[in-house]
């Protein structure tokens, strides 16, 4: 699904979606859940992108569902692989995540993936990262043009926009004072992993 410009939501990924970048600087955001990995490559490759044409991939936060192929794009594209620095002990698999997320870690096994870089160190080309902790500690989404990746910051549910839902929430205080910081910035596209890509329009008025 094209969101606009050279931006797509990939359809193998619905459910917790992966955006494409496809740009000069080509980014992949968040690899979705387990097991997707053939069909994204395929995906990538009806829209004439070749695995090891892409010059990153960029993980909102630690979520299974979202870092589910990360280790497999990896290994397909060469490419680095970035992430929050306080997210990085999960998705290296040297820590264990909290509560419920504890018991999605046993069912949905991801790879444990070696972060490459994280954001305060190494720029991402056009991608402007805003750390936007809360659901996860390190959760970070990002801005290009007038397009917010979102990642778990918001979902879609109906054409409105929800806060992600407590029970996933490491810290409802820091997820509140994220989505006000988020509403003070300028951007028209909302694309959320879970749920479809709408326009902003008043839909983050309640929480500015
Ligand atoms: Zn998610």
């Amino acid at each position: 699904m094209k969101v606009g410009g050279e931006v797509y939501a990939l359809d193998s990924t619905s459910g917790s979606f992966s955006y494409l970048l496809a740009g000069d600087h080509r980014l992949l955001i968040d690899t979705s859940m387990p097991g997707r990995y053939a069909k994204i490559i395929a995906e990538l490759a009806t829209l004439g992108v070749a695995p090891d044409s892409l010059n990153g991939i960029v993980l909102t936060h630690h979520d299974i569902d979202h870092m589910g192929n990360a280790q497999a794009l990896k290994t397909a594209s060469g490419a680095p692989l970035w992430a929050s620095a306080e997210d990085r002990p999960y998705i290296q698999g040297q820590r264990h995540r909290p509560g419920i997320k504890r018991v999605v870690e046993m069912l949905m096994k991801a790879t444990p993936t070696h972060v490459d870089h994280v954001f305060s160190d190494v720029p991402l080309g056009d991608l402007v990262a805003i750390a936007t902790p809360g659901h996860t500690p390190g959760h970070t989404v990002f801005l290009y043009d007038d397009i917010l990746f979102a990642g778990d910051l918001v979902i879609e549910r109906h054409g409105r926009l929800l806060p992600s839902p407590g029970i996933m929430t490491s810290d409802r205080l820091a997820l509140r004072a994220s989505l006000k910081a988020v509403g003070r910035l300028e951007f028209t596209w909302v694309c959320p992993a879970h749920g479809v890509p709408v326009r902003r329009g008043s839909l983050w008025d309640a929480w500015t």
